[in-house]
């Protein structure tokens, strides 16, 4: 409580933080669906062209690629530049000339800067940043609103809060003539941010989290989604932002990312994406070590391979709603999309005619027309990729198709609801990341409830996200204790997806990532590297200790 206060008073924010963002629900008729309309239909017809953004300028390389609706993939919403190895050299330097003087500004300076962020796209600018995500990553207005609004305007709001939580931490005792303290120092050089596709608010946070602790980033956004990203930084400089804390270079990962990491100046790394991308940047500093100022902190959240263990006990209506909402919005492209689910048979029986029959409600399409639950996955590399997945188990022996299973690119990279069941628990489809909308089911006799845990425990690398459903907690303690493992966001009785800053920190192990936790004080301490101070107000003045004497 203390700290809160003298948070208020150092930082001078209203004190709502214990609130996560309510979300608006853009019904049919609401004043928040009209205005989303109106952005939508501007910025859907104009084509811009987006720039690098370095030490506050704005670069232009001829070098572009198109930002497209994946729904509707020949409509161009962008053009923008992508950084070479020159950009990336002006980047590290603007970052290190804005290091000057952001690495000494105070965190009340720093917070505010962010805080007003939240403001800004808590107001004026959540339908650009809304209608951006829905246009250009194909999201509808509710999975926009949750991501690019409500999510990004928590990391803003939460972070200073945790930041100065942080600061607050000092040593414990002070014993007379000393004075201790812990002071919290930016790291020496930069942070490399690089985001992935899926959500604008993880791009908005991962160069701002280190930024918010006085550190400068070099922020390279997913190709697929560099177009709201671009909105973002023009958002930052209007909350005041100093030119060079973020430096915006958009451009091929396998180029960019090498080239950064080759940089004596690397301080650390926050990455959100696949796995083998994150495993082959630690690889790369690793080879590099020897080369780097300081030990890169390297944080990542990457893949996962998240379940549903169903217990017999489960309310079964609960059972299909988690499903169908965990497994299929946002076409399944959450990294901690239900993907796969461990059902008892018998339970099994009783509900699959109401699955596939909601599952088939589903309505698909663009994410201008409200009435479509589902979108178009992200671009031609993800629709082959999931179609594969699709074709592999229409093949097998082994598994059936029970909803979905049509994919069409004609348009729109669209790809139907499809669930796949099969009897083989390490059939291909139970244990790979799918990253679409594909839920594999398997059946398991009630008989097996402790077997079958283990199996949920060893099928994947991964341990990202999972749930437990059923009614009998004793079984649902028991899954508990056997999964600790195998999930660093577990729910009881809830679908494994939609965590919220300030309430369910988020973050895997395992493959999944280092799980530093989004989104918290665990993840902002590693922005940082302490400087610890002992004044000595009185020094001795005499070499001798007191046991030096003859007798
Ligand atoms: P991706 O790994 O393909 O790309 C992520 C980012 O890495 C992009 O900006 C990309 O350009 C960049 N990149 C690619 N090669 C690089 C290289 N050699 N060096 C540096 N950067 C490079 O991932 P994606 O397709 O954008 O996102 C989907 C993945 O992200 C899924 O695996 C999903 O599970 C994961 N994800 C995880 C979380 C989480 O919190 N755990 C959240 C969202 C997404």
């Amino acid at each position: 409580m203390l700290s809160f206060i003298f948070y208020l008073l150092f930082v001078g924010y209203t004190p709502t933080i214990n609130q996560s963002m309510p979300i608006k629900d853009y019904a049919p008729g609401s004043p928040e669906k009209e205005t989303l309309l109106t952005k939508l239909n501007e910025m859907s017809t104009e084509i811009i062209d987006i720039p690098l953004i370095i030490g506050g300028e704005e670069i232009r390389t001829g070098n572009t690629a198109n930002c497209v609706m994946p729904h509707d993939h020949s409509h161009v919403l962008a053009a923008f530049h992508q950084a070479g190895e020159k950009e990336v050299q002006l980047a590290i330097d603007a970052s290190q000339d804005a290091w000057k003087s952001w690495s000494k500004t105070p965190l009340e300076e720093r917070a505010n800067i962010f805080l007003k962020a939240g403001d800004l796209l808590a107001g004026p600018w959540r339908d650009t940043i809304n209608a951006a995500t829905m246009l250009n990553m194909s999201k509808n207005a509710y999975q926009a609103e949750i991501d690019s609004a409500c999510e990004m305007i928590d990391f803003f709001r939460f972070n200073p809060w945790y930041a100065q939580e942080l600061a607050n931490h000092q040593p414990m005792y002070s014993p007379e003539p000393t004075k201790n303290s812990v002071e919290l120092r930016p790291l020496e050089g930069f942070v490399f941010a690089v985001s992935p596709f899926n959500f604008t608010s993880i791009g908005g946070n991962l160069p701002s989290a280190p930024a918010l602790m006085g550190n400068v980033a070099l922020w390279k956004p997913a190709s697929s989604a560099v177009y709201p990203a671009y909105f973002i930084m023009q958002m930052l400089k209007e909350a005041g932002l100093p030119d060079g804390v973020i430096n915006f270079i958009p451009g091929r990962g396998s180029l960019v990312g090498p080239t950064v990491m080759d940089s004596p100046l690397l301080a650390g790394v926050h990455f959100t994406g696949s796995t083998r991308v994150f495993q082959g940047m630690w690889k790369q500093i690793g080879e590099n070590i020897q080369t780097y100022k300081t030990y890169p902190r390297i944080v990542g959240e990457t893949g996962g391979k998240d379940f549903c263990v169903a217990h017999e006990s489960v309310n079964k209506d609960a059972l299909v709603t988690a499903m169908v909402r965990g497994a299929f919005e946002y076409q399944g492209q959450k990294c901690s999309a239900m993907s796969r689910a461990y059902i008892p048979t018998p339970i099994w029986e009783e509900i699959k005619d109401k699955y596939a029959a909601e599952v088939n409600t589903i309505k698909m399409g663009n994410p201008e027309d409200f009435s479509n639950f589902m979108n178009a996955v992200i671009d031609q590399s993800a629709f082959d990729s999931i179609s594969e997945f699709i074709d592999y188990a229409e093949a097998a022996d082994d598994a059936e198709i029970i909803t979905g299973g049509r994919c069409d690119d004609a348009k729109g990279y669209f790809i139907e609801p499809t669930t796949i069941v099969t009897d083989n628990p390490k059939f291909r489809t139970m244990c790979e990341e799918i990253f679409g909308p594909v839920l594999t089911i398997y059946l398991y006799d009630p008989k097996d409830w402790e077997a079958t845990l283990k199996l949920v425990d060893s099928t994947s690398e991964y341990a990202l996200t999972g749930c437990v459903m059923g009614e009998d907690m004793d079984a649902v303690a028991q899954a508990k204790e056997a999964l600790t493992h195998a999930a660093g966001n577990f729910y009881i009785n809830d679908k494994p997806t939609g965590a919220v800053v300030g309430q369910q920190p988020f973050g895997g192990s395992r493959a999944s990532g280092t799980n530093d936790k989004a989104g918290s004080m665990f993840n902002l301490v590693r922005w940082v590297s302490q400087r610890t101070i002992k004044e000595n107000v009185d020094p001795p003045t005499d070499y001798r200790y007191p046991f030096l004497g003859d007798k």
